[in-house]
């Protein structure tokens, strides 16, 4: 249980980070680790509580072994540590880097002190893992003769792909894109994950024997139908992918685009698949994101690496509250507390309760935009209302919008409408709790099925859709 008076001994101690002044240079991850010494302290501080509800559904949605591998740290035995971290999480390295953390608001030293530092320890593990040699490639030793075709190469895809050829199914993933990784690889900025990351795991994959297929787009390339005869099974892990527009005047003019088409090009650039010229420029430019969610976020990182004269972020929600203590005032569940990223404190101007109403433009490029300051009321129902503040207008003068107001649901493209697949009440695929959907032999998991969410449930996902896959096939 680490050390028994651990919490009591040591603070809760996170790594440092390269200053912004220097990091704004370059794409690379800027986060320093924490060194043995100092993370055998915070693997001392776990409780080793009676009920662990950091892995537990308040806590870490793949339900990793979080007590068991903070005891480990704690006395060094590092490969122990990671053999049971790779027992309940493909991904540790990108969950590490990458992961909201939920595990550390319901760690039970949240209630009011600070809690472990559980992300960076996973972070730790895996990373020393791979540097020890420990991280090999487990191919079945048995084939079953059953072939699995899986749609989309995100987190979800991967994770169900690596459980199921390690069961000794023929496994087959189709991407549309150049390269393996969905959201991972096009969606978050290099800053935040660097792409050598993925691609060593899918060295692991590779080796396995998962084959990969990139720039095939399933419904259109090859359809449906084909993959149906082809395969006994097909797993849908195709993403959230249908962007929420903002249908206002002027939102046809130039220079206003989806936040996912800026962070794609980026990455496309980063990774020498497209010219400087194809990018969506921020330089000089006066910027404004709308959504203040984590894309939002991604954009102003990357807006200010552009060299952006301004970045502005606005949300329509209310600002949430600000907490400086280390404790959660909502253990266990995931406070709604006002959250700086490492982003914003790059440079960026945030305001909330703000409507946009209009892009006004010349010559066909948008030139300012027009927003009004507005009130949350809730009404007699419980439902929260929006009331425009009258005479709270303002105007702003604007070279480039992007819009990062979330993801309604899975794309309905042709290979969803071939399939005839049933939706449910949000329009993401419906399944059943076997994960399989209205089809029978056609399976859905990740933001395709539950919309946008996070790589940790995706991978959970993935996983489980890959358990009930497999019985599927046996059965
Ligand atoms: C900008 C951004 C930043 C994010 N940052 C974080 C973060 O820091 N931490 C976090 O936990 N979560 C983050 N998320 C959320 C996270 O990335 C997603 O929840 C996760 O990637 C979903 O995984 P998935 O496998 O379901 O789908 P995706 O990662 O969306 O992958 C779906 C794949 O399917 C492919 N595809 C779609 N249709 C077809 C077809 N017909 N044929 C072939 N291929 C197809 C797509 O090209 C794509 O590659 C972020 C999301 C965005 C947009
Ligand atoms: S995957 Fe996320 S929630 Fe789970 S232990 Fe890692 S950081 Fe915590």
């Amino acid at each position: 249980m680490g050390k028994v008076t651990g919490f009591l001994e040591y603070q809760r101690k996170k790594p440092t980070e390269e200053s912004v002044k220097t990091r704004i240079k370059h794409y690379r991850e800027f986060a320093r680790s924490l060194d043995e010494a100092d993370l055998a302290d915070q693997g001392a501080r776990c409780m080793d509580c009676g009920i662990p509800f950091c892995h537990s559904s308040f806590g870490c949605p793949v339900l990793n072994l979080i007590p068991e591998w903070n005891d480990f740290v704690y006395r060094k035995q590092w490969q122990e540590a990671f053999e049971r971290l790779e027992a309940t999480n493909n991904f540790p390295e990108i969950t590490g880097r990458v992961c909201p953390a939920p595990c550390e608001s319901a760690c039970t030293l949240s209630i009011n002190d600070s809690p472990v530092t559980i992300k960076q320890i996973e972070l730790q593990i895996i990373e020393r893992a791979f540097k020890e040699g420990w991280v090999i490639p487990y191919p079945p030793t048995v084939e079953t003769g059953k072939s699995v075709a899986i749609i989309g190469s995100g987190p979800a895809g991967l994770a169900a792909a690596q459980q199921l050829r390690r069961k000794g199914h023929q496994v087959t993933i189709f991407e549309k894109s150049p390269k393996i990784g969905g959201l991972l690889r096009y969606g978050i900025p290099d800053f935040k994950l660097e792409k050598w990351v993925l691609d060593r795991r899918l060295d692991q994959l590779t080796a396995e024997g998962v084959n990969f297929n990139t720039d095939v787009e399933i419904g259109e390339d090859l359809s449906a139908r084909y993959l149906q005869k082809s395969f006994d099974v097909i797993i849908i892990t195709t993403g959230a992918g249908q962007p929420r527009n903002l249908e206002i005047p002027g939102r046809e003019l130039d220079g206003i685009y989806f936040a996912m088409d800026f962070l794609t090009k980026n990455n496309l650039y980063m990774d020498g698949l497209i010219q400087s010229a194809e990018v969506i420029s921020a330089k000089n430019k006066n910027v404004i994101v709308i959504g203040g969610g984590d894309t939002g976020s991604d954009c102003v990182g990357t807006a200010n690496r552009h060299g952006a004269k301004s970045v502005t972020q606005f949300e329509i929600l209310p600002q949430p509250r600000e907490w400086k203590e280390s404790w959660n005032p909502e253990w266990p569940y995931w406070p709604n507390i006002l959250r700086t990223s490492s982003s914003h404190e790059e440079g960026c101007e945030r305001d909330w309760s703000i409507l946009t109403k209009s892009f006004l433009g010349e010559n066909g490029q948008v030139r300012s935009a027009e927003f009004c300051r507005i009130d949350w009321k809730t009404d007699s129902d419980g439902r929260q209302t929006l009331n425009e503040i009258p005479n709270s207008e303002f105007k702003l003068d604007v070279d480039l919008v992007l819009l990062a107001t979330g993801f309604v649901h899975v794309e309905h493209n042709k290979l969803l409408k071939d399939l005839d697949l049933k939706f449910d009440d949000r329009n993401n695929i419906r399944i059943d709790s076997n994960y399989m959907t209205s089809v029978d032999g056609v399976f859905a998991a990740g933001d395709a099925q539950t919309g946008a969410s996070l790589i940790v449930r995706a991978i959970y996902h993935g996983r489980q859709a890959a358990k009930s896959v497999d019985a599927y096939l046996k059965r």
